[in-house]
């Protein structure tokens, strides 16, 4: 999955998502990547989102629009990704999941859940002369 979130200069804000899938998908497959709200997210008056994972329950929690109304409401972006996947998780305690909120001045934090390896993101911006890479535990 590459999901980007990006921020014009003048603060409108843009996120997408593409993926492979899923190896040995049912043909005709459509998951989360493509579904906005799950795979990826962005408001201007908020900020934006980008979301991987198991994308067959990912895409029942719409976890990218979660964490931008989260945010609407006062959550940092580190507490509405943590939110977001802790929803996913209470009701699948198994779920790979990682999200990658930024807020719509540039503060950013990620969740994830069920990695066997490292949930990774990487950001760059401003005056920034190399990009850097945030790894994120899993919170379950
Ligand atoms: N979220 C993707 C899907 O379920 C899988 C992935 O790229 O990790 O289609």
């Amino acid at each position: 999955t590459i999901s980007m979130v990006a921020i014009a200069k003048d603060g409108a804000m843009a996120a997408a998502t593409s993926t492979n899938g899923l190896t040995h998908k049912v043909p005709g497959r459509v998951g989360d990547g493509p579904i906005v709200g799950s795979g990826s997210y962005a408001d201007n008056e908020v900020g934006g989102c980008g979301a991987t994972g198991d994308g067959d329950i990912m895409m029942r929690f719409l976890p990218c629009y979660q964490a931008l109304e989260s945010m609407r409401r006062g959550m940092s972006p580190a507490e509405a990704a943590e939110d977001a996947v802790r929803r996913m998780v209470s009701k699948y305690p198994k779920v790979s999941s990682g999200l990658v909120v930024v807020d719509n001045k540039g503060n950013h934090a990620g969740a994830a859940s069920g990695w066997t390896g490292t949930f990774t993101y990487s950001f760059r911006g401003g005056d920034m002369g190399e990009t850097k890479v945030v790894e994120v535990p899993n919170i379950a």
